[in-house]
């Protein structure tokens, strides 16, 4: 009977988790409580008298009954309150109902101090004051939205000071009553280990990547034969620290990699792109790879609708995953073996195949396979090399892109990767606007790697009659121009690659497009030129009129020390000595290069001499290189910079600079290509540029950032 009795006490009030309310009730009406339980227990006994009870179970008196169920609630109460962690209960209208122990030792109030207060008084600013608005605008019916929830948030201790928690709410629904428990974790020390790691993270980052890079550097110089020629022993010794220096690069860069991706600061420069020339060029970029391992990259024929397929995808984000399959399948074919890539699309997705004739996967491996630091467990895996983590990065950055990954495999026979990307759809424009009559004004070619501007300018023109195509580069741009005819094109002068200014120039040199009217759209004159300045186009700065003479002057000045010297001036500023000196000599024949160790000194040479580039390390002994930017924009005309470090910068500093280049990421010959690149386009910009192109600033495109200007065949424009 007893038994009986108890269970239906305690069915009626545990329903799971909610048992730890029927006791944490208690505190508040406690009296009222218990008054209420003893007639429940007098209806049940009442109900129960005549019926057949479990045969076994002892007769107990009213009082002992009684002092069963006080037994079990202060069992409930006792395993509450030994809780570590904190059990708050809140009735509907947010005032705190229970607070076990775990909560007076996280917080700092006892219970009797919260009890009946609004939950507000444990909130920090400005929830604290908003609380009351809250309540008002979510009445409590609302409240359920909580439910069910776990968020990280700060709470406020009775001392004021704060204590970062994870709340996890659950509604509890007992006899017409709910009410909300929240149970709350400390997660002080959790937020500890995330800081160590990522002050790790930051370590590994510069302490490693610098003299790493230095190792790699001053190792591809020898092999590449500065310190004359060396013996065959040597040679391969090199060579193997050479290689070993790579791996280890790699490695680094692949566990910052997931860092930046788990803590969501991985930019994503996505563009609409036709998917055919990426893996064209990722195959090319991976060749000299499979042939180490004695195998070639085959790309099947591609269907002609498959060949226009166009991805929104960001191009070195994507050449990193067809790297990572291309390796991994290089990796464990067989000598001499092909490894087939394919290139399929249907209306919705566009799917990438890289299939080799290796082992396979094993099926207990398989589940693993896109998890962090997973390797199939087998010596033959091991000797191959690896981090575990290529597979993992990819899967990110392929749902980052909004695509998927998968593979099908047999053992013996091989494996296929996949991913697929959605297919991306370019705006339609031929559509006339109702009642807009002056159809067939003609066909206009948009060359904007911005798509959002490029699409508004389509609308734009498509109101006004015109047909209108888009493309993302100069490349592109000449390959619409071939095969159809256009009235005119628009330029962007910031295209990626080839910039819109060495479009102009070979438009105007070819027969075919010498009379095409040009109308360059640039966000570079005024406004958009602050923001842009050092991207290597400060040149358009004086092309708005009327022009600035000073700025003028001193641009000739700059560029005719450039000529008299024949080299141009390079300011490297890094503290480390010997990445100093390796870069030295890399750009020995190049240029002439200024180092300095601190951001003190980089300020000290400036002012002494003009520089024609700036090669920029982050983390300074004196403060960030960073702040010498606004230094560099303000100098007429604005110096380019190539930050050149082992942290990248903040997308707010990406505007500022012409490059980042990330140390271990970056090869000798890439930053000597770049630097080559980015004075000689300065140089180019400067000059080339101004004899034969005016450009005048037009009315202002409905973006206010963006100036449209007229470029008619061998005439200027006001
Ligand atoms: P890594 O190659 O750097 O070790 P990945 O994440 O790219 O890291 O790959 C993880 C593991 O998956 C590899 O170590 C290997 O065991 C297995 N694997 C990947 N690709 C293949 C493949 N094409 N054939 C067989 N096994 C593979």
């Amino acid at each position: 009977m007893a038994w009986t009795i108890r269970r239906n006490i305690l069915n009626g009030v545990i329903a799971g988790g909610t048992a730890i309310f029927a006791a944490i009730r208690a505190p508040r009406s406690s009296a009222a409580q218990l008054q209420a339980i003893t007639a429940q227990l007098n209806d049940e006994i009442t109900e129960h008298q005549y019926v057949e009870q479990e045969p076994r179970a002892p007769k107990l008196s009213f009082e002992q009954q009684i002092t069963e169920l006080r037994r079990v609630q202060s069992r409930l109460q006792a395993v509450l309150d030994h809780v570590i962690e904190g059990i708050i209960s809140l009735e509907p209208n947010g005032a705190i109902e229970s607070f076990n122990r775990g909560a007076e030792q996280l917080l700092g109030y006892t219970a009797a101090e919260v009890i009946g207060r609004k939950v507000n008084v444990l909130m920090p600013e400005p929830y604290y004051s908003d609380y009351d608005h809250y309540l008002t605008d979510y009445p409590p019916d609302d409240l359920p939205r909580v439910a069910g929830t776990i968020r990280s948030v700060e709470l406020r201790r009775k001392d004021g000071s704060l204590v970062p928690v994870e709340l996890s709410t659950n509604e509890i629904h007992h006899e017409d009553e709910h009410l909300f428990v929240t149970i709350v974790r400390d997660l002080t020390e959790r937020k500890r280990i995330e800081q160590m790691r990522k002050e790790f993270v930051s370590i590994v980052s510069h302490e490693l990547r610098t003299p790493l890079t230095s190792i790699r550097g001053s190792l591809g110089l020898i092999a590449g034969g500065i310190a004359g020629e060396l013996p065959e022993q040597a040679k391969q010794l090199i060579t193997i620290a050479y290689n070993n220096s790579e791996r280890l690069g790699l490695l680094i860069n692949d566990i910052l990699d997931i860092e930046k991706i788990e803590s969501g600061k991985m930019r994503f420069a996505l563009k609409p792109q036709a998917l055919q020339p990426l893996i064209e060029a990722a195959l090319e970029a991976n060749q000299a790879y499979a042939e180490q391992y004695g195998v070639h990259y085959r790309l099947e024929d591609i269907h002609s609708e498959t060949q226009y397929a166009k991805v929104n995808v960001d191009t070195d984000r994507l050449l990193q995953v067809m790297a990572n399959l291309l390796s991994n399948a290089a990796k464990f074919s067989p000598l001499g073996a092909p490894v087939d890539i394919s290139v399929t699309s249907g209306e919705h997705w566009a799917r990438v195949t890289v299939a080799d004739h290796g082992p396979g996967i094993a099926d207990e491996f398989r589940d693993r396979i896109f998890q962090k630091f997973s390797q199939a467990d087998s010596s033959d895996t091991r000797q191959k090399g690896g981090s575990g983590l290529g597979l993992s990065i990819s899967k990110a950055l392929v749902e980052k892109m909004g695509g998927r990954i998968g593979f099908d495999t047999e053992p013996g026979t091989g494996t296929r990767f996949y991913f697929e990307l959605p297919i991306w759809h370019d705006l339609e424009f031929t559509a006339l606007p109702a009642g807009c009559n002056n159809a067939g004004r003609g066909r206009i070619l948009i060359c904007e790697d911005d798509y959002d501007i490029g699409a508004l300018i389509g609308l734009l023109l498509k109101r006004r009659g015109f047909t209108c195509d888009i493309v993302g580069d100069a490349e592109e741009a000449r390959q619409r121009l071939a095969q159809t005819h256009y009235d005119a094109i628009i330029v962007d002068l910031m295209l990626p690659g080839e910039s819109g200014i060495t479009l102009i120039r070979s438009l105007r040199t070819a027969p075919a497009t010498r009379e095409l009217p040009i109308v360059v759209v640039s966000g570079l004159a005024q406004a958009g030129c602050e923001a842009l300045a050092g991207s290597g186009f400060a040149v358009l700065d004086w092309l708005d009129k009327p022009i600035d003479q000073q700025r003028l002057i001193a641009a000739v000045e700059q560029a005719t020390r450039s000529e008299m010297t024949g080299k141009p001036k390079i300011l490297h500023v890094e503290d480390d000595p010997d990445l100093q000196r390796v870069i030295g000599l890399l750009l020995a024949d190049a240029a002439e290069v200024v180092a300095v160790m601190d951001f003190r000194s980089a300020e000290q040479a400036m002012a002494r001499q003009r520089f024609d580039l700036v090669i920029l390390d982050i983390v300074l002994p004196d403060g960030s290189g960073l702040n010498l930017l606004p230094l560099l924009n303000r100098q007429v005309p604005p110096v380019p910079v190539i930050v050149f470090s082992s942290q990248e910068p903040d997308p707010e500093h990406l505007h500022e600079v012409a490059e980042v280049l990330v140390k271990t990421r970056t090869s000798n010959e890439e930053l000597l290509e770049t630097i080559t690149a980015l004075v000689q386009r300065d140089k180019e910009r400067s000059w080339g540029s101004a004899d034969n192109v005016t450009v005048d600033n037009g009315a202002p495109l409905e973006n206010e950032k963006a100036c449209m200007t007229t470029l008619a065949p061998g005439k200027e424009y006001q």
